[in-house]
Order: structure tokens, then sequence, then C-alpha cells
């Protein structure tokens, strides 16, 4: 095979039968205004942590809704719950209940998977 010097990106795509909605399904059920998102970035523009971290509210958005929980759970402790990205969102949408609701839904389940 030629080798044309570059990298094929890894497959995003997702295997639905395999796919983990436990997280998101927990989310919407007590924040259905996310179900509303049209990933606009204006979350993200206006974050105070993004501003001084790497942090990326609209990735956790669609984390949130590809199921990558082990990624959320790397990134959310980085939001400061200072609720700027709930305030500018077109849709009126609560971002900030939606990071608490991922991070208790994320120890819910660490806890579940430590139980014996
Ligand atoms: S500002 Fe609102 S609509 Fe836009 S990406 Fe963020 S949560 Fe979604
Ligand atoms: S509440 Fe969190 S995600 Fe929203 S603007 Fe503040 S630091 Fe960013």
């Amino acid at each position: 095979m030629n080798d044309f010097s570059y990298l094929k990106p890894a497959s995003r795509q997702i295997d639905f039968d395999k796919f983990d909605d436990r997280l998101l399904l927990y989310v919407l059920k007590y924040e259905l205004s996310f179900a509303t998102c049209i990933s606009c970035g204006g979350c993200t523009a206006t974050c105070s942590a993004g501003n001084l971290t790497n942090f990326n509210v609209r990735k956790i958005g669609l984390w949130l809704r590809r199921g990558e929980t082990e990624k959320l759970s790397e990134e959310i402790g980085k939001c400061m719950f200072c609720g700027k990205c709930t305030l500018i969102c077109p849709r009126d949408i609560n971002i900030r209940n939606v990071i608490l609701l991922i991070k208790k839904r994320i120890s819910m389940l660490k806890t579940e998977k430590e139980m014996p």
C-alpha cells in the first residue's frame, strides 16, 4: 500500500448497540431543556473555566450525547459553577444544572461499581 504521509483519524462513529445512555437519560430526566441544545458554542465562549483552562463546556454536551462517560469524568471537575453559561444560552438551558447532574450521576455510578 502507498504511503501518502498522512494519518487516518480514528472513527468517531457511535455503535448504538454498545451506546451507554444512562447518564444522558438521567440528565434529561431532571433537565429536559438540554434536549434543545443546538451546539452553538455560546456557553464555551463565555465560560470562566474555559478562560483559565482547556475546559470546553460545549464538548461536555457532545460527550454526554455520545455516552463518553470517561472523558466527562476527567473534565467535569474544572467547572466553577459560576453560571455565566446559563445566562448566555440562547435556548435558556440551565447548563450549570446539567454539569451538576453529570457530577452527581458519575459519583453514583462509581459508588454502584464499588458495591459488591
Ligand atoms: S449556549 Fe446553549 S444552545 Fe449553545 S451550545 Fe451551549 S448549551 Fe447548547
Ligand atoms: S458554570 Fe461552569 S461551565 Fe458554566 S460558565 Fe461557569 S465554569 Fe463554565
